[in-house]
Protein backbone atom coordinates (compact mmCIF):
# COMPACT_ATOMS: atom_id res chain seq x y z
CA UNK A 1 0.00 0.00 0.00
CA UNK A 2 1.49 3.37 -1.00
CA UNK A 3 3.03 5.39 1.66
CA UNK A 4 -0.43 8.04 2.94
CA UNK A 5 2.46 10.65 4.20
CA UNK A 6 4.15 10.76 0.50
CA UNK A 7 4.18 14.25 -0.86
CA UNK A 8 5.82 17.11 -0.59
CA UNK A 9 5.60 19.84 2.31
CA UNK A 10 6.03 23.40 2.50
CA UNK A 11 7.88 25.05 5.79
CA UNK A 12 7.26 28.19 7.14
CA UNK A 13 10.33 29.11 8.55
CA UNK A 14 12.66 28.07 6.03
CA UNK A 15 16.20 28.96 7.19
CA UNK A 16 15.89 25.37 9.99
CA UNK A 17 14.41 23.20 7.47
CA UNK A 18 16.05 19.63 8.45
CA UNK A 19 16.81 17.32 5.03
CA UNK A 20 17.50 13.92 4.35
CA UNK A 21 16.86 12.15 7.83
CA UNK A 22 14.49 9.49 8.41
CA UNK A 23 12.27 10.28 10.75
CA UNK A 24 11.34 6.94 12.40
CA UNK A 25 7.54 6.85 13.13
CA UNK A 26 7.14 10.08 11.73
CA UNK A 27 2.90 10.47 11.72
CA UNK A 28 0.82 13.89 11.22
CA UNK A 29 -0.60 15.57 14.67
CA UNK A 30 2.54 14.63 16.20
CA UNK A 31 5.62 15.68 16.98
CA UNK A 32 8.76 13.69 15.52
CA UNK A 33 11.70 13.94 18.38
CA UNK A 34 13.99 13.04 15.77
CA UNK A 35 13.38 16.37 14.07
CA UNK A 36 11.44 18.38 16.29
CA UNK A 37 8.48 18.52 13.59
CA UNK A 38 4.97 18.68 14.52
CA UNK A 39 2.13 18.13 11.33
CA UNK A 40 -0.76 19.78 11.24
CA UNK A 41 -3.58 18.90 9.13
CA UNK A 42 -4.59 21.59 6.34
CA UNK A 43 -8.27 21.63 5.48
CA UNK A 44 -7.85 23.06 1.40
CA UNK A 45 -11.49 23.28 0.20
CA UNK A 46 -9.77 21.21 -2.90
CA UNK A 47 -12.02 18.77 -4.44
CA UNK A 48 -12.25 15.63 -3.04
CA UNK A 49 -9.65 13.73 -5.38
CA UNK A 50 -6.83 16.01 -4.50
CA UNK A 51 -7.21 16.39 -0.74
CA UNK A 52 -5.49 14.15 1.42
CA UNK A 53 -2.55 13.53 2.89
CA UNK A 54 -0.39 15.43 0.47
CA UNK A 55 -1.75 18.61 2.14
CA UNK A 56 0.51 17.85 5.29
CA UNK A 57 3.33 20.64 6.27
CA UNK A 58 5.30 20.82 8.83
CA UNK A 59 3.96 23.55 11.31
CA UNK A 60 6.84 23.88 13.56
CA UNK A 61 10.64 23.51 12.96
CA UNK A 62 12.69 22.92 15.76
CA UNK A 63 16.49 22.38 15.70
CA UNK A 64 18.57 20.57 13.32
CA UNK A 65 21.09 21.21 10.14
CA UNK A 66 20.16 24.80 9.43
CA UNK A 67 19.65 24.47 5.66
CA UNK A 68 18.46 27.89 4.37
CA UNK A 69 16.43 28.43 0.91
CA UNK A 70 15.06 24.51 1.05
CA UNK A 71 11.42 25.13 1.56
CA UNK A 72 9.96 21.88 0.25
CA UNK A 73 10.65 18.62 2.21
CA UNK A 74 9.59 15.53 0.24
CA UNK A 75 8.28 12.49 2.04
CA UNK A 76 9.03 9.31 -0.46
CA UNK A 77 9.81 5.62 0.66
CA UNK A 78 9.98 6.51 4.29
CA UNK A 79 12.52 9.02 3.30
CA UNK A 80 12.89 12.58 4.12
CA UNK A 81 14.72 14.69 1.22
CA UNK A 82 14.59 18.52 0.52
CA UNK A 83 13.11 19.29 -3.25
CA UNK A 84 15.87 20.67 -5.49
CA UNK A 85 15.35 24.51 -5.73
CA UNK A 86 15.96 26.06 -9.29
CA UNK A 87 17.34 29.07 -10.00
CA UNK A 88 14.97 30.31 -13.08
CA UNK A 89 15.02 33.02 -15.47
CA UNK A 90 12.02 34.12 -17.25
CA UNK A 91 12.69 36.34 -20.35
CA UNK A 92 8.98 38.21 -20.94
CA UNK A 93 7.77 39.78 -17.77
CA UNK A 94 4.09 39.95 -19.51
CA UNK A 95 1.22 38.22 -19.04
CA UNK A 96 2.22 34.49 -19.02
CA UNK A 97 6.18 35.25 -17.82
CA UNK A 98 5.41 37.08 -14.38
CA UNK A 99 2.00 34.95 -13.54
CA UNK A 100 4.62 32.23 -14.65
CA UNK A 101 7.60 33.73 -12.70
CA UNK A 102 5.56 34.46 -9.52
CA UNK A 103 4.27 31.34 -9.23
CA UNK A 104 7.58 29.47 -9.01
CA UNK A 105 8.87 31.60 -6.63
CA UNK A 106 6.06 30.62 -5.04
CA UNK A 107 6.95 27.00 -5.05
CA UNK A 108 9.88 27.95 -3.52
CA UNK A 109 12.36 28.46 -6.51
CA UNK A 110 14.85 31.67 -6.74
CA UNK A 111 13.09 33.28 -10.25
CA UNK A 112 14.62 36.16 -11.60
CA UNK A 113 12.34 37.93 -14.73
CA UNK A 114 13.84 40.06 -17.55
CA UNK A 115 12.14 42.14 -19.18
CA UNK A 116 13.31 44.69 -21.59
CA UNK A 117 10.94 47.02 -20.71
CA UNK A 118 12.31 49.27 -17.98
CA UNK A 119 9.36 51.12 -17.33
CA UNK A 120 7.46 47.80 -16.28
CA UNK A 121 10.66 46.86 -14.60
CA UNK A 122 10.95 49.93 -12.25
CA UNK A 123 7.37 49.68 -11.40
CA UNK A 124 7.43 45.71 -10.52
CA UNK A 125 10.25 46.40 -8.46
CA UNK A 126 8.57 49.08 -6.94
CA UNK A 127 6.19 46.63 -5.90
CA UNK A 128 2.99 47.72 -8.74
CA UNK A 129 2.30 45.25 -10.62
CA UNK A 130 1.24 46.74 -14.14
CA UNK A 131 -1.59 44.46 -15.24
CA UNK A 132 -4.80 43.39 -13.55
CA UNK A 133 -5.30 40.05 -12.24
CA UNK A 134 -7.08 38.86 -9.32
CA UNK A 135 -4.25 37.79 -6.90
CA UNK A 136 -0.91 38.25 -8.60
CA UNK A 137 -0.24 41.77 -6.86
CA UNK A 138 -0.33 39.71 -3.64
CA UNK A 139 1.74 36.92 -4.86
CA UNK A 140 4.20 39.07 -6.47
CA UNK A 141 4.90 41.26 -3.09
CA UNK A 142 5.01 38.29 -0.88
CA UNK A 143 7.73 36.60 -3.38
CA UNK A 144 9.91 39.77 -3.77
CA UNK A 145 9.78 40.15 -0.13
CA UNK A 146 10.97 36.66 0.98
CA UNK A 147 13.72 37.48 -1.73
CA UNK A 148 13.06 34.69 -4.47
CA UNK A 149 11.35 36.95 -6.99
CA UNK A 150 13.53 39.91 -8.35
CA UNK A 151 13.11 41.64 -11.58
CA UNK A 152 16.07 43.57 -14.30
CA UNK A 153 16.45 44.34 -17.63
CA UNK A 154 19.68 42.52 -18.08
CA UNK A 155 20.11 38.72 -19.02
CA UNK A 156 23.56 39.65 -18.70
CA UNK A 157 23.62 38.98 -15.22
CA UNK A 158 20.56 37.19 -14.25
CA UNK A 159 21.20 34.47 -16.94
CA UNK A 160 24.29 33.02 -15.73
CA UNK A 161 23.83 30.10 -13.25
CA UNK A 162 20.67 29.64 -14.25
CA UNK A 163 18.99 25.93 -14.02
CA UNK A 164 16.41 27.11 -16.55
CA UNK A 165 15.66 29.85 -19.00
CA UNK A 166 12.05 30.56 -19.52
CA UNK A 167 10.78 32.20 -22.91
CA UNK A 168 7.83 34.18 -22.35
CA UNK A 169 7.72 36.77 -24.63
CA UNK A 170 4.88 37.38 -27.06
CA UNK A 171 4.09 35.79 -30.33
CA UNK A 172 1.67 38.15 -32.05
CA UNK A 173 0.04 37.62 -35.44
CA UNK A 174 2.43 38.69 -38.43
CA UNK A 175 0.09 41.77 -40.31
CA UNK A 176 -1.30 40.76 -43.28
CA UNK A 177 0.44 37.15 -43.27
CA UNK A 178 -1.45 35.71 -40.08
CA UNK A 179 1.45 33.51 -38.81
CA UNK A 180 3.47 33.96 -35.55
CA UNK A 181 5.40 36.62 -35.20
CA UNK A 182 8.83 34.53 -34.00
CA UNK A 183 11.33 37.96 -33.84
CA UNK A 184 10.88 38.07 -30.01
CA UNK A 185 11.16 34.75 -29.55
CA UNK A 186 14.58 34.14 -31.46
CA UNK A 187 15.87 37.67 -29.98
CA UNK A 188 15.36 35.84 -26.70
CA UNK A 189 17.39 32.76 -27.57
CA UNK A 190 20.22 34.89 -29.23
CA UNK A 191 20.37 36.57 -25.99
CA UNK A 192 20.44 32.85 -24.90
CA UNK A 193 23.34 32.11 -26.41
CA UNK A 194 25.79 34.40 -24.97
CA UNK A 195 25.03 34.09 -21.57
CA UNK A 196 24.92 30.33 -21.33
CA UNK A 197 28.20 28.37 -19.56
CA UNK A 198 27.07 25.78 -17.80
CA UNK A 199 24.10 22.92 -18.73
CA UNK A 200 20.79 25.16 -19.26
CA UNK A 201 17.56 24.28 -19.85
CA UNK A 202 15.79 26.18 -22.01
CA UNK A 203 12.13 26.30 -21.62
CA UNK A 204 9.76 27.71 -24.62
CA UNK A 205 6.90 28.98 -22.92
CA UNK A 206 5.84 30.80 -25.47
CA UNK A 207 2.75 29.69 -27.89
CA UNK A 208 4.85 29.17 -31.19
CA UNK A 209 4.75 26.95 -34.46
CA UNK A 210 5.37 23.37 -34.65
CA UNK A 211 9.11 23.26 -35.20
CA UNK A 212 9.97 26.64 -33.54
CA UNK A 213 12.05 24.33 -31.00
CA UNK A 214 14.22 23.43 -33.88
CA UNK A 215 14.59 26.79 -34.70
CA UNK A 216 15.48 27.75 -31.42
CA UNK A 217 18.24 24.73 -31.15
CA UNK A 218 19.59 26.36 -33.93
CA UNK A 219 20.18 29.71 -33.12
CA UNK A 220 21.32 28.82 -29.41
CA UNK A 221 23.72 26.77 -31.04
CA UNK A 222 25.65 29.27 -33.46
CA UNK A 223 27.48 30.37 -30.35
CA UNK A 224 26.98 27.86 -27.38
CA UNK A 225 28.01 24.37 -27.35
CA UNK A 226 25.33 21.90 -27.86
CA UNK A 227 26.27 19.85 -25.34
CA UNK A 228 25.79 23.22 -22.52
CA UNK A 229 21.88 23.10 -23.34
CA UNK A 230 18.93 21.41 -24.42
CA UNK A 231 15.41 23.09 -25.72
CA UNK A 232 12.46 21.98 -23.97
CA UNK A 233 8.78 22.87 -24.70
CA UNK A 234 6.59 24.01 -22.05
CA UNK A 235 3.12 25.46 -23.19
CA UNK A 236 1.28 27.53 -20.90
CA UNK A 237 -2.59 26.68 -20.15
CA UNK A 238 -3.53 29.26 -17.97
CA UNK A 239 -6.52 31.66 -18.60
CA UNK A 240 -6.92 35.16 -17.97
CA UNK A 241 -8.74 35.98 -14.96
CA UNK A 242 -7.78 32.92 -13.15
CA UNK A 243 -3.97 32.82 -13.86
CA UNK A 244 -2.80 31.88 -10.59
CA UNK A 245 -5.31 28.96 -10.40
CA UNK A 246 -4.58 27.48 -13.35
CA UNK A 247 -0.65 27.71 -12.90
CA UNK A 248 -0.74 26.34 -9.53
CA UNK A 249 -3.27 24.04 -10.14
CA UNK A 250 -3.38 23.01 -13.89
CA UNK A 251 -5.86 20.32 -15.74
CA UNK A 252 -1.83 19.21 -16.55
CA UNK A 253 1.45 20.51 -17.45
CA UNK A 254 2.85 19.28 -20.72
CA UNK A 255 6.92 19.41 -21.01
CA UNK A 256 7.91 18.12 -24.74
CA UNK A 257 11.53 17.04 -23.89
CA UNK A 258 14.13 15.04 -25.99
CA UNK A 259 17.03 15.33 -22.84
CA UNK A 260 17.43 13.30 -20.47
CA UNK A 261 18.87 16.26 -18.28
CA UNK A 262 16.50 18.26 -19.04
CA UNK A 263 13.72 16.21 -18.19
CA UNK A 264 15.31 16.12 -14.67
CA UNK A 265 15.55 19.66 -14.51
CA UNK A 266 11.72 19.98 -15.58
CA UNK A 267 10.76 17.47 -13.11
CA UNK A 268 12.26 19.10 -10.34
CA UNK A 269 10.38 22.37 -11.42
CA UNK A 270 7.42 21.26 -11.46
CA UNK A 271 7.58 18.92 -8.65
CA UNK A 272 5.13 20.91 -6.59
CA UNK A 273 2.56 20.58 -9.16
CA UNK A 274 3.01 16.75 -9.58
CA UNK A 275 3.12 15.85 -5.70
CA UNK A 276 -0.57 17.67 -5.57
CA UNK A 277 -1.80 15.05 -8.42
CA UNK A 278 -1.51 17.60 -11.13
CA UNK A 279 -1.01 15.31 -14.15
CA UNK A 280 2.66 16.19 -16.10
CA UNK A 281 2.24 15.10 -19.85
CA UNK A 282 5.95 13.93 -21.38
CA UNK A 283 5.86 14.33 -25.10
CA UNK A 284 8.57 14.82 -27.90
CA UNK A 285 9.22 18.82 -28.30
CA UNK A 286 7.10 18.91 -31.54
CA UNK A 287 3.86 16.88 -30.21
CA UNK A 288 4.15 19.80 -27.14
CA UNK A 289 4.24 22.36 -29.23
CA UNK A 290 0.99 20.77 -31.14
CA UNK A 291 -0.86 19.87 -28.24
CA UNK A 292 -1.01 24.05 -27.35
CA UNK A 293 -2.16 24.85 -31.10
CA UNK A 294 -4.50 22.06 -30.97
CA UNK A 295 -6.15 22.90 -27.37
CA UNK A 296 -7.19 26.57 -28.13
CA UNK A 297 -8.18 25.67 -31.86
CA UNK A 298 -10.84 23.60 -30.51
CA UNK A 299 -11.86 25.78 -27.54
CA UNK A 300 -12.37 28.48 -30.16
CA UNK A 301 -13.96 25.54 -31.95
CA UNK A 302 -16.55 25.22 -29.28
CA UNK A 303 -17.24 28.83 -29.04
CA UNK A 304 -17.80 29.39 -32.43
CA UNK A 305 -20.29 26.29 -32.85
CA UNK A 306 -22.30 27.53 -30.15
CA UNK A 307 -22.30 31.16 -31.62
CA UNK A 308 -23.49 29.96 -35.12
CA UNK A 309 -26.12 27.53 -32.88
CA UNK A 310 -27.44 30.54 -31.18
CA UNK A 311 -28.19 32.25 -34.58
CA UNK A 312 -30.05 29.40 -35.56
CA UNK A 313 -31.73 29.29 -32.69
CA UNK A 314 -33.19 32.59 -33.09
CA UNK A 315 -34.11 31.81 -36.41
CA UNK A 316 -36.44 29.08 -35.44
CA UNK A 317 -37.17 30.06 -31.78
CA UNK A 318 -35.02 27.33 -29.68
CA UNK A 319 -33.16 28.89 -26.68
CA UNK A 320 -29.32 28.23 -26.75
CA UNK A 321 -28.91 27.74 -22.94
CA UNK A 322 -31.26 24.98 -22.78
CA UNK A 323 -29.45 23.60 -26.17
CA UNK A 324 -25.73 24.21 -24.15
CA UNK A 325 -27.19 22.60 -20.97
CA UNK A 326 -28.66 19.63 -23.06
CA UNK A 327 -25.82 19.03 -25.10
CA UNK A 328 -23.45 19.51 -22.29
CA UNK A 329 -24.40 16.74 -19.82
CA UNK A 330 -23.15 14.42 -22.21
CA UNK A 331 -19.46 14.58 -21.52
CA UNK A 332 -17.86 13.43 -24.08
CA UNK A 333 -18.58 17.55 -25.24
CA UNK A 334 -18.67 19.35 -21.77
CA UNK A 335 -20.68 22.28 -20.44
CA UNK A 336 -17.83 24.44 -20.50
CA UNK A 337 -16.81 27.18 -23.41
CA UNK A 338 -20.39 26.62 -24.51
CA UNK A 339 -21.80 30.09 -23.74
CA UNK A 340 -22.86 31.92 -26.92
CA UNK A 341 -22.12 35.85 -27.31
CA UNK A 342 -20.00 38.24 -29.68
CA UNK A 343 -17.65 36.46 -30.64
CA UNK A 344 -14.00 35.15 -29.02
CA UNK A 345 -11.17 37.56 -28.42
CA UNK A 346 -8.08 37.73 -26.43
CA UNK A 347 -4.42 37.54 -26.61
CA UNK A 348 -4.29 34.02 -27.68
CA UNK A 349 -7.38 32.38 -29.42
CA UNK A 350 -7.67 34.86 -32.67
CA UNK A 351 -4.04 34.93 -33.34
CA UNK A 352 -3.16 30.90 -32.76
CA UNK A 353 -6.33 29.78 -34.63
CA UNK A 354 -4.94 32.45 -37.48
CA UNK A 355 -1.51 30.50 -37.10
CA UNK A 356 -2.52 27.17 -37.28
CA UNK A 357 -4.61 28.08 -40.81
CA UNK A 358 -0.75 28.91 -42.12
CA UNK A 359 0.86 26.55 -40.92
CA UNK A 360 -1.62 23.80 -41.90
CA UNK A 361 -1.33 25.56 -45.42
CA UNK A 362 2.20 25.85 -45.52
CA UNK A 363 2.47 22.02 -44.65
CA UNK A 364 -0.24 21.47 -47.40
CA UNK A 365 -2.47 19.81 -45.22
CA UNK A 366 -5.10 22.77 -44.72
CA UNK A 367 -7.56 22.28 -41.99
CA UNK A 368 -10.84 24.01 -43.39
CA UNK A 369 -13.01 23.99 -40.05
CA UNK A 370 -10.15 26.21 -38.77
CA UNK A 371 -10.14 28.35 -41.40
CA UNK A 372 -14.03 28.74 -41.38
CA UNK A 373 -14.23 29.59 -37.89
CA UNK A 374 -11.61 32.46 -38.42
CA UNK A 375 -13.63 33.68 -40.94
CA UNK A 376 -16.80 33.16 -39.18
CA UNK A 377 -15.82 34.82 -36.00
CA UNK A 378 -14.08 37.93 -37.47
CA UNK A 379 -17.70 38.33 -39.61
CA UNK A 380 -19.80 37.86 -35.68
CA UNK A 381 -18.40 41.18 -33.95
CA UNK A 382 -19.81 43.38 -36.80
CA UNK A 383 -22.94 41.43 -36.54
CA UNK A 384 -23.36 41.92 -33.67
CA UNK A 385 -23.65 45.85 -33.72
CA UNK A 386 -26.09 45.11 -36.44
CA UNK A 387 -28.02 43.66 -33.90
CA UNK A 388 -27.67 46.25 -31.78
CA UNK A 389 -28.84 48.90 -34.07
CA UNK A 390 -31.88 46.55 -35.05
CA UNK A 391 -32.50 46.86 -31.71
CA UNK A 392 -32.31 50.40 -31.96
CA UNK A 393 -35.88 50.29 -34.08
CA UNK A 394 -32.66 50.03 -37.14
CA UNK A 395 -30.58 53.14 -36.23
CA UNK A 396 -28.42 54.53 -33.74
CA UNK A 397 -27.40 58.01 -35.54
CA UNK A 398 -27.51 60.67 -33.29
CA UNK A 399 -28.10 57.90 -30.15
CA UNK A 400 -26.81 58.10 -26.70
CA UNK A 401 -25.66 54.13 -26.32
CA UNK A 402 -24.38 53.03 -23.18
CA UNK A 403 -21.67 49.89 -23.41
CA UNK A 404 -21.08 47.71 -20.11
CA UNK A 405 -17.92 45.91 -20.63
CA UNK A 406 -14.59 46.95 -22.80
CA UNK A 407 -11.93 43.64 -21.55
CA UNK A 408 -12.47 40.60 -23.87
CA UNK A 409 -13.42 38.56 -20.95
CA UNK A 410 -14.04 39.50 -17.08
CA UNK A 411 -11.36 39.80 -14.58
CA UNK A 412 -8.97 41.17 -16.53
CA UNK A 413 -7.89 44.14 -18.28
CA UNK A 414 -6.69 43.28 -21.13
CA UNK A 415 -8.35 44.63 -24.54
CA UNK A 416 -6.54 42.36 -26.69
CA UNK A 417 -8.78 41.29 -29.87
CA UNK A 418 -11.36 42.41 -27.58
CA UNK A 419 -15.01 42.42 -29.69
CA UNK A 420 -15.23 45.48 -28.30
CA UNK A 421 -12.58 47.30 -29.96
CA UNK A 422 -14.71 46.26 -33.04
CA UNK A 423 -18.45 46.76 -32.25
CA UNK A 424 -17.77 50.12 -30.70
CA UNK A 425 -16.36 51.61 -33.74
CA UNK A 426 -19.26 49.93 -35.83
CA UNK A 427 -21.43 51.89 -33.68
CA UNK A 428 -19.88 55.06 -34.32
CA UNK A 429 -19.67 54.58 -37.51
CA UNK A 430 -23.33 54.61 -37.70
CA UNK A 431 -23.46 57.72 -36.03
CA UNK A 432 -24.18 57.03 -32.18
CA UNK A 433 -22.26 58.24 -29.54
CA UNK A 434 -21.10 55.82 -26.87
CA UNK A 435 -20.73 55.67 -23.67
CA UNK A 436 -18.45 53.08 -21.74
CA UNK A 437 -17.63 51.75 -18.54
CA UNK A 438 -15.72 48.34 -17.42
CA UNK A 439 -14.81 47.51 -13.88
CA UNK A 440 -11.12 47.12 -14.73
CA UNK A 441 -10.20 47.74 -17.79
CA UNK A 442 -10.80 51.59 -18.61
CA UNK A 443 -7.15 52.59 -18.38
CA UNK A 444 -6.17 49.55 -21.19
CA UNK A 445 -9.64 50.95 -23.34
CA UNK A 446 -9.16 54.73 -23.69
CA UNK A 447 -6.24 55.35 -25.84
CA UNK A 448 -7.67 52.28 -28.17
CA UNK A 449 -11.09 54.03 -27.89
CA UNK A 450 -11.08 57.51 -29.70
CA UNK A 451 -14.58 59.34 -29.24
CA UNK A 452 -16.13 57.32 -26.83
CA UNK A 453 -16.80 58.84 -23.62
CA UNK A 454 -15.46 57.00 -20.48
CA UNK A 455 -17.55 56.84 -16.96
CA UNK A 456 -17.04 56.28 -13.40
CA UNK A 457 -19.41 53.23 -12.76
CA UNK A 458 -22.16 51.81 -14.62
CA UNK A 459 -24.84 53.78 -13.41
CA UNK A 460 -23.53 56.87 -14.66
CA UNK A 461 -22.92 55.00 -17.79
CA UNK A 462 -26.18 54.19 -18.61
CA UNK A 463 -27.54 57.65 -17.54
CA UNK A 464 -29.79 59.17 -20.26
CA UNK A 465 -28.46 56.49 -22.89
CA UNK A 466 -31.11 55.29 -25.55
CA UNK A 467 -29.98 52.26 -25.19
CA UNK A 468 -27.71 49.93 -22.67
CA UNK A 469 -25.10 47.06 -24.48
CA UNK A 470 -23.59 44.15 -22.28
CA UNK A 471 -20.42 43.47 -24.12
CA UNK A 472 -18.48 41.72 -21.25
CA UNK A 473 -20.26 39.59 -18.57
CA UNK A 474 -18.62 41.12 -15.40
CA UNK A 475 -20.03 40.34 -11.67
CA UNK A 476 -21.30 43.58 -10.79
CA UNK A 477 -23.01 43.66 -14.04
CA UNK A 478 -24.75 40.90 -13.36
CA UNK A 479 -26.09 42.45 -9.75
CA UNK A 480 -27.25 45.77 -10.89
CA UNK A 481 -30.31 47.36 -9.57
CA UNK A 482 -32.98 46.81 -12.84
CA UNK A 483 -34.85 48.76 -11.77
CA UNK A 484 -32.44 51.71 -11.11
CA UNK A 485 -31.23 50.82 -14.91
CA UNK A 486 -34.42 51.02 -16.23
CA UNK A 487 -34.86 54.60 -14.81
CA UNK A 488 -31.43 55.66 -15.31
CA UNK A 489 -32.06 54.77 -19.67
CA UNK A 490 -34.16 57.47 -22.15
CA UNK A 491 -35.49 54.50 -23.56
CA UNK A 492 -35.68 50.81 -21.82
CA UNK A 493 -33.45 49.16 -24.24
CA UNK A 494 -31.11 46.34 -22.91
CA UNK A 495 -28.76 44.36 -25.86
CA UNK A 496 -27.40 41.94 -23.25
CA UNK A 497 -24.62 40.12 -26.00
CA UNK A 498 -23.60 37.97 -22.69
CA UNK A 499 -27.26 36.49 -21.86
CA UNK A 500 -26.78 37.60 -17.98
CA UNK A 501 -30.12 38.73 -17.24
CA UNK A 502 -33.45 36.55 -16.82
CA UNK A 503 -35.66 37.21 -19.74
CA UNK A 504 -38.29 36.89 -17.87
CA UNK A 505 -37.36 39.38 -15.33
CA UNK A 506 -36.86 41.92 -17.96
CA UNK A 507 -40.01 41.96 -19.47
CA UNK A 508 -41.89 42.42 -16.33
CA UNK A 509 -39.81 45.43 -15.67
CA UNK A 510 -40.96 46.52 -19.28
CA UNK A 511 -37.53 46.47 -21.42
CA UNK A 512 -36.96 45.42 -24.54
CA UNK A 513 -34.45 42.88 -24.03
CA UNK A 514 -32.76 41.81 -26.71
CA UNK A 515 -30.29 38.89 -25.94
CA UNK A 516 -28.18 36.00 -27.64
CA UNK A 517 -29.80 33.12 -29.24
CA UNK A 518 -32.80 33.10 -27.23
CA UNK A 519 -36.16 32.34 -28.95
CA UNK A 520 -37.42 34.31 -31.61
CA UNK A 521 -34.70 37.45 -32.67
CA UNK A 522 -32.90 36.61 -29.33
CA UNK A 523 -35.73 38.49 -27.69
CA UNK A 524 -37.12 34.54 -25.63
P1 LIG B 1 2.83 39.89 -23.30
O1 LIG B 1 2.90 40.72 -24.50
O2 LIG B 1 1.89 40.26 -22.19
O3 LIG B 1 4.27 39.76 -22.64
C1 LIG B 1 5.46 39.59 -23.35
C2 LIG B 1 6.54 40.38 -22.63
O4 LIG B 1 7.80 40.03 -23.14
C3 LIG B 1 6.41 41.88 -22.82
O5 LIG B 1 6.39 42.51 -21.54
C4 LIG B 1 7.66 42.27 -23.62
O6 LIG B 1 8.13 43.55 -23.31
C5 LIG B 1 8.62 41.19 -23.17
N1 LIG B 1 9.75 40.93 -24.09
C6 LIG B 1 9.74 40.82 -25.45
N2 LIG B 1 10.97 40.54 -25.90
C7 LIG B 1 11.78 40.45 -24.82
C8 LIG B 1 13.17 40.16 -24.63
N3 LIG B 1 13.98 39.88 -25.65
N4 LIG B 1 13.66 40.17 -23.37
C9 LIG B 1 12.87 40.44 -22.32
N5 LIG B 1 11.55 40.71 -22.44
C10 LIG B 1 11.01 40.70 -23.66
O7 LIG B 1 2.50 38.42 -23.79
P2 LIG B 1 1.75 37.26 -22.97
O8 LIG B 1 0.29 37.44 -23.01
O9 LIG B 1 2.44 37.08 -21.66
O10 LIG B 1 2.06 36.01 -23.92
C11 LIG B 1 3.37 35.47 -24.00
C12 LIG B 1 3.26 34.15 -24.75
O11 LIG B 1 2.44 33.23 -24.01
C13 LIG B 1 2.59 34.27 -26.12
O12 LIG B 1 3.21 33.37 -27.00
C14 LIG B 1 1.16 33.85 -25.85
O13 LIG B 1 0.54 33.30 -27.00
C15 LIG B 1 1.35 32.78 -24.80
N6 LIG B 1 0.20 32.60 -23.90
C16 LIG B 1 -0.51 33.66 -23.45
C17 LIG B 1 -1.58 33.46 -22.57
C18 LIG B 1 -2.38 34.62 -22.05
O14 LIG B 1 -3.46 34.37 -21.51
N7 LIG B 1 -1.93 35.85 -22.16
C19 LIG B 1 -1.92 32.17 -22.16
C20 LIG B 1 -1.16 31.10 -22.63
C21 LIG B 1 -0.10 31.32 -23.50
Amino acid sequence: MADPLNGVYKARQSPRVVVSRTPSGARPGRANSALSLRFERITTGRTASRQGPRYWRPEEIGSGVAQPRVPWLRYAGGNWTGVRLMRIVMIGAGYVGLVSGACLADFGHEVVCVEVDATKVDSLREGRVPIYEPGLSELVLANQAAGRLTFTTSLKAAGRGANAIFIAVGTPSLAEIGSADMRFVHDAAREIACVIEDFTVVVVKSTVPIGAGDEVERIIAERAPRDRFAVVSNPEFLREGAAIEDFKRPDRVVIGVEDDRAREVMREIYQPIESNGGPIVYTSRRSSEMIKYAANVFLAMKVTFINEIADLCERLGADVLDVSHGIGLDDRIGRRFLNPGPGFGGSCFPKDTLALTKLAADAKAPIRLVETLVDVNDKRKTAMAAKIVAACGGSVAGKRIAVLGLTYKPKTDDMRDAPSLVIVPELQAAGARVVAYDPEGLRTAKPLLPGVEFADNAYACLEGADAAVVVTEWDEFRALDLARVKASLAAPIMVDLRNIYPIKAMKALGFRYVCVGRGFGGEG
